[in-house]
């Protein structure tokens, strides 16, 4: 289980949490190797539907990113992200790094 950025993020892809993740394994939103810097020029009309994300197999669950979000688009466990709603986001998570998603609830 890992740590899952939601929908939350999406337009907004502040980086507050990419600066605090020791094994830098957050990244997009566009890509898989960018740290949020993609959008410092967009409008705010460019980065809809934009969101940052979080690599399933690279988290080490420290927590550090958790209360650095502003939005509080963070889950720190994918099945509680799944309790809220958010199983879209979990998966694209995982899409975003090109690995698949075994839901095993
Ligand atoms: Fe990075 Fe730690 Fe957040 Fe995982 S929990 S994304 S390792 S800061």
């Amino acid at each position: 289980m890992s740590f899952i950025i939601g929908k939350k993020c999406e337009g907004v892809c502040d980086t507050a949490c990419v600066d605090v993740c020791p094994v830098d394994c957050i990244n997009g939103p566009i890509s898989v190797t960018g740290r949020g810097e993609e959008v410092e020029n967009m409008t705010e009309e460019e980065k809809k539907g934009l969101q940052l994300y979080i690599d399933p197999t690279e988290c080490i669950n420290c927590g550090a990113c958790l209360y650095e979000c502003p939005v509080d688009a963070i889950y720190d466990d994918e099945e509680i992200a799944i309790a809220e709603g958010e199983l879209d986001a979990v998966k694209k998570n995982y899409k975003f790094y090109g690995q698949e998603f075994k839901d095993i609830s």
